[in-house]
Order: C-alpha cells, then sequence, then structure tokens
C-alpha cells in the first residue's frame, strides 16, 4: 500500500516547485492505486494565514490534484506531537535540557572561533535533571547516536550517507511545550501512515532527523525521494524574476490552461523517453521515481508557453470562449450577451491556432467586438493608404453581389478581384484585413469575414474605401 503526502507551509502562495511536488506525490499514489494526503504545515502561526491556506487548496483544485480524506492541519496536532516527546523521555531516549539561550550563543561563539562546526553539544545529555535549577526552563532533546553512520536510500539522490556524530541532539520541545517542526512532521507522517515521502531537496538533512526518531520510536521507516529543486535559465534558485510565481499567476496573469501547467511540471524533472505531451492518464501510468532527474531542472517559460499553445488548440471552443470572455468584457466595459458569447464562441477555431495563452485568444477574438469606425493602430493605417481605399471600393462589388457568405464563396471573389487587379491575392488581403479588423494580423481573412458576416465586414470596408 503507498500512501504520499503533500505538506505546503501556508505562508505564501501554492508556488511553481510547491506544485510540482504536489504532481509527483499525486501521480505516485495514483500510479500505485494508493492514496495521496494534505497536510497543511501551519505550526508557524505568525506567518501562516487563511489566505495563503485558500490559495493552495484553490491552487491545487485547479491543477486537479484532489487529495484523499480530509486535509489535515499539524497545528490541530501539537498534543499529539507533545505526546510522543514525552514517551521517548520516559523511555530514556530523549532528555531534557536546561542550557539558557546564552549559554548556548555562547557554546557557538566558541564553535566558531574554533572552527569546529556548530553544533549542540550535547551538554545535558548524560547530566542529572536536578542539577537544574528549580522550576528552571528547558527543552526536550531527542538522544541521536553518535558512533557510525546512517544511511538513507534515497530513490532519486540513491544512497545518502551521514555520520551520525554530524546528527545533533535536535529540539523537539521547545521550552514552551510547543513542538518543533521537526518532531512534528517525524509524528505526522507516521500517523498518516506515509510509506514515500517526495518533497524537495532542500529537506535532505531534515530526513536524517527525521528518521533518528522515527527509529527511536521503533515506527516503520519510509521511502525517501528528494527531488532536486527547480532553477531558473541562468542556474540560480528559482525566483519571482524566473516565474516562481504562485500558480494562480499562471491562470489569473499568463492565461494557462492547468493541463499545459501540469505537463509542463511533469517534464520538468521527470521524463519519458523523448515525450514532450504527455496526458495526464498517461502520466498516471508511466510516473516512476526512477524517472526522476538527479540535477536540477531549469524553468523555461518559452516551453511553458508553447505547451500551452498545444493544449489551447486540442481544447473545446465553449471552454476557451468562456475562459476570454472575461477578459474582453473586461475591455468592453460590459458583459458579453449571448450573440458576443456565441460570436466569440464561433471564432475560437480560427484564433486558437495562433494563440499560446488565453489573453492571446481574447486579444485575436478582440477585432469581432470592435465598434465603427475602427481604431485604427500603426501598421493597419500603413497599409490603408495611396491607392489602398481605391482597390478596396474596386473589391465592394464582387461581395455585395454574392449570393451567399461562405469562405468558399468569399475566397472565390476576392481571388478573381485579385486576378483582374493582376495583384498577388496578399495585395488584396492586407488591406482587406486592416479594414476588417483595424490590425495588420488576425486569423484568416476568409475567417474574419464570415465571422463578422455580410453587413459588417461591408460597412467597415466601406469605412476604409474611397
Ligand atoms: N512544509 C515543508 C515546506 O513547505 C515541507 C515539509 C515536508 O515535505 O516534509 O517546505
Amino acid at each position: 500500500r503507498v500512501v504520499t503526502r503533500f505538506a505546503p507551509s501556508p505562508t505564501g502562495f501554492l508556488h511553481i516547485g510547491g506544485a510540482r511536488t504536489a504532481l509527483f506525490n499525486w501521480l505516485y499514489a495514483r500510479h500505485h492505486g494508493g492514496e495521496f494526503k494534505l497536510r497543511i504545515e501551519d505550526t508557524d502561526k505568525a506567518r501562516s494565514t487563511d489566505e495563503a491556506i485558500e490559495k493552495i487548496l484553490d491552487g491545487m483544485r485547479w491543477l486537479g490534484l484532489g487529495w484523499d480524506g480530509e486535509e489535515i492541519y499539524q497545528s490541530a496536532r501539537a498534543e499529539r506531537h507533545a505526546e510522543v516527546a514525552n514517551l521517548l523521555l520516559e523511555q530514556g531516549k530523549a532528555y531534557r535540557c536546561y542550557a539558557t539561550p546564552e549559554e548556548l550563543a555562547q557554546m557557538r561563539e566558541q564553535q566558531r572561533a574554533a572552527k569546529q562546526p556548530i553544533r549542540y553539544d550535547g551538554r545535558w545529555r548524560d547530566r542529572d535533571p536536578a542539577e537544574a535549577p528549580e522550576g528552571a526552563p528547558f527543552v526536550v532533546r531527542l538522544k541521536t547516536a553518535q558512533d557510525g553512520e546512517t544511511v538513507i536510500e534515497d530513490a532519486v539522490q540513491g544512497r545518502v550517507v551521514v555520520q551520525n556524530a554530524e546528527i545533533d541532539d535536535f529540539v523537539m520541545l521547545r521550552g514552551d511545550g510547543t513542538p518543533t517542526y521537526m518532531l512534528a512532521v517525524a509524528v505526522d507522517d507516521h500517523d498518516m501512515g506515509v510509506t514515500h515521502c517526495i518533497r524537495g531537496d532542500d529537506h535532505l538533512n531534515n530526513a536524517f532527523r527525521q528518521r533518528a526518531l522515527i527509529d527511536a520510536m521503533g515506527w516503520d521507516r519510509m521511502t525517501y525521494a528528494h527531488v532536486p529543486l527547480i532553477h531558473g535559465q541562468d542556474g540560480a534558485k528559482l525566483s519571482k524574476r524566473h516565474g516562481a510565481l504562485g500558480v494562480e499567476a499562471y491562470r489569473d496573469e499568463m492565461g494557462m490552461l492547468p493541463e499545459a501547467v501540469i505537463n509542463y511540471l511533469l517534464r520538468l524533472g521527470w521524463g519519458h523517453g523523448d515525450d514532450e505531451i504527455i496526458s495526464r492518464e498517461q502520466a498516471i501510468e508511466w510516473f516512476d521515481l526512477d524517472g526522476v532527474g538527479k540535477s536540477a531542472a531549469r524553468f523555461d517559460f518559452k516551453k511553458l508557453e508553447n505547451l500551452n499553445g498545444s493544449y489551447i488548440r486540442e481544447a473545446d471552443n465553449a471552454r476557451l470562449a468562456a475562459l476570454a470572455a472575461p477578459l474582453i468584457a473586461g475591455e468592453l466595459g460590459h458583459d458579453l450577451n449571448e450573440n458576443e458569447r456565441d460570436l466569440l464562441q464561433r471564432s475560437m477555431e480560427s484564433i486558437k491556432p495562433r494563440a499560446k495563452s488565453i489573453g492571446e485568444l481574447a486579444e485575436g477574438a478582440g477585432f469581432l467586438f470592435r465598434t465603427r469606425p475602427l481604431n485604427l493602430d500603426e501598421k493597419a493605417e500603413m497599409l490603408l493608404q495611396g491607392e489602398t481605399p481605391a482597390l478596396l471600393a474596386g473589391l465592394v462589388p464582387y461581395l455585395e453581389g454574392l449570393p451567399d457568405w461562405s469562405e468558399e464563396a468569399l475566397d472565390t471573389a476576392v481571388r478573381e478581384f485579385a486576378e483582374t487587379q493582376q495583384l498577388k491575392l496578399g495585395k488584396v488581403a492586407q488591406p482587406l484585413r486592416a479594414a476588417l479588423t483595424g490590425r495588420a494580423t488576425s486569423p484568416g481573412i476568409f475567417d474574419v469575414l464570415t465571422l463578422l458576416g455580410r453587413e459588417e465586414s461591408l460597412a467597415r470596408i466601406a469605412d476604409q474605401a474611397g
């Protein structure tokens, strides 16, 4: 039985690295028919906000990373964490440390001066607690092994060995009786039945401490898989500048489809041969930990954009129109009515081949909703100079006379006209496009004509013809 978990700290948003960790855990559980659990690590009350929790849940829902059972709030489990620490205390596997902060600062100062590693020196490990002053505050530390080594066979990093002397007697309960992060994670993972812990490799050091605690309790060990962090194009750790934004920014600001983000994140640090476009079903079928790379993946926004473009081309027109509609409504300053919504949906087929974001879809469809006379942009204006108005005037009779306003009929008529003028089709299509859309780029000209319809098309042409 496989149980994985995603354990975000709700101190900001669900950033792209966290989303990938969630995805890998989700896929691993789904691949093995196991469970994927969500634990909110909200013990840092000062930094955890309800808003951040909501953003994480929202981001996961958007990405389709559903979790099994209710989400677990770490802060609600403080008593259980303390119980485990006290149990270890009773068994002599943990001890009270009465060292004062000043004393510890001094210890570190001396270690620094002597160029020794900075770590707790175990000064209360074997001391009699009776030596402490009456009522003095204490922390509870785990008694970790001093000799030998700890080996973790990490499913991604391989065999990682740490000398036990390097693992200090870390604090489990603070002076005020609250659990430390290290204690909370180990206890929760055990109580949740986690079998596979897949997370960023910035937690690899913690794994040795958590393993020590798990062993001290005699609990079942779990498999660790520490995934290299995501870096920016320049090789530096991912920052905002590189796209380390919340997933909602990918949705709301960059106009990404969730399946594109998922596909991109999947390929970021995991591979299945040369496959680039991988569906969710295939990902579930193929995902394993062997395919996770050992070196940091580089975030490549262009690649993500291109993937988004391919998913947009495959996406259902009604869905795309629904996503683009609010952007167009924002431009227009009013909601779209039913006719406009219908028009937008019909336009998607010809607009989506070139769009890499929902924003570009909305932009591409913008011409449909402009009001006459059109505002021409600079390039469109250039295209409508000189002889062009006369040329358009010459074209009008060819179009007016058409019995049906179909793509085929329009195509034939415009070509016929171009021939009589001894012009290439483009020489007619370009100014025609400018007149119809006010821009120099648009979907195919015959799509534009049919989407706008006879009346609106002829009126827009007439506005520019002379
Ligand atoms: N809460 C930790 C974080 O957000 C993750 C802890 C873990 O996965 O063990 O970085």
